[in-house]
């Protein structure tokens, strides 16, 4: 487990390499849920999503040798340009393998970070693979997007702001996909707030954190593509830390279809003038779908991301997907 000391450690490490995003409350849902809802704008962290905050964490605790080497990722996208940008700040070189799923978009951006990326097979575990591969015959140190105790750390940190802006919070609905920022966030809120509940959001279909709690322990599931692709990814089967510490502190997990994360991305934008890419909108999605029906104020909702493509963003906006 990763204690609420740890996590105040990471957010001193990297307090002068991130933003503390705002938090604020939305009328609009407060309204229709009836209770006050809380959005943290994480969207709006350098890089576009919270994966800084881990990425950060752990490089900033490689030696001078293991930075000049360099760093290594698989990446569905987010983490992949959170490292890049990391490593760059601290004078390393990120290498990221990614699968061919991943929207041209996040790929360009990582590229223009400076990062080297290789693009290799269909899913997360062939990209895994990869990594795996370099770091044996390079020496390169592997940072991985979520399974790892200084990322979950220096995700944790998200937490450690929210309850400190509503410290009477009752409700976290996180984004969860491998789990780090659940765990993180779930660590921090549960260390200084017991009695607060944390839900784990993700879409419905290839759920892998929700279908390895299901079975005891971690299992494959297979790739879709989805509004949420920050989402996508086995939670590996080796997994050593999300996995315990979701089946632990997370006190729900909650499904939304891709409908529903579609008018979360529409609600976001025009109810609170917010950009975000589907894994960032799906809290909003599990308040508007129903999926949770009568969560107990007051709420806090994490935007987690927002590198959505923005032709396919118009599309969701004008209602033609
Ligand atoms: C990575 C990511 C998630 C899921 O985070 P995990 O730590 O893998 O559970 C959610 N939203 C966005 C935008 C992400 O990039």
């Amino acid at each position: 487990m990763i204690s609420q000391d740890l996590i105040e450690q990471a957010r001193e490490r990297i307090a002068s390499h991130v933003l503390r995003t705002p938090l604020t409350r939305s009328t609009s849902l407060s309204e229709r849920i009836g209770a006050q809802v809380s959005l943290k704008l994480e969207h709006r962290q350098l890089t576009g999503s919270f994966k800084l905050r881990g990425a950060t964490n752990a490089v900033l605790q490689l030696s001078r040798l293991e930075r000049d080497r360099g760093v290594i990722a698989a990446s569905t996208g987010n983490h992949g340009r959170a490292l890049s940008h990391a490593a760059r700040a601290v004078g390393s070189c990120a290498t990221i393998c990614m699968s061919r799923l991943v929207p041209e978009n996040k790929v360009s951006e990582i590229r223009r970070l400076g990062a080297t990326i290789r693009i290799v097979g269909s899913s997360q575990d062939d990209a895994q693979e990869e990594v795996e591969r370099l770091v044996a015959e390079d020496g390169l140190s592997m940072i991985p997007p979520f399974d790892h105790p200084h990322v979950i750390a220096g995700q944790g940190t998200v937490g450690l702001e929210i309850v400190e802006e509503v410290p009477e919070v009752a409700t976290v609905l996180v984004p969860l996909s491998g789990g780090g920022l659940a765990a993180g966030v779930a660590a921090a809120v549960k260390a200084m707030r017991p009695e607060a509940k944390v839900i784990g959001v993700t879409m419905d279909r290839g759920a892998a954190m929700k279908a390895s709690i299901d079975a005891g322990h971690p299992v494959q599931v297979k790739e879709y593509r989805s509004l949420a692709d920050s989402l996508g990814g086995g939670i590996g089967l080796g997994n050593g830390w999300t996995f315990r510490m979701c089946k632990a502190l997370l006190d729900d997990i909650v499904l939304v279809n891709e409908g529903a994360i579609a008018a979360g991305i529409r609600h976001a934008y025009e109810h609170e003038r917010e950009l975000v890419e589907g894994a960032g909108a799906v809290g909003i999605a599990a308040l508007l779908s129903g999926k949770l029906a009568h969560p107990k104020g007051p709420v806090a909702v994490i935007l987690s991301g927002q590198n959505i493509d923005m032709t396919l963003h118009r599309k969701i906006i004008n209602g033609t997907i």
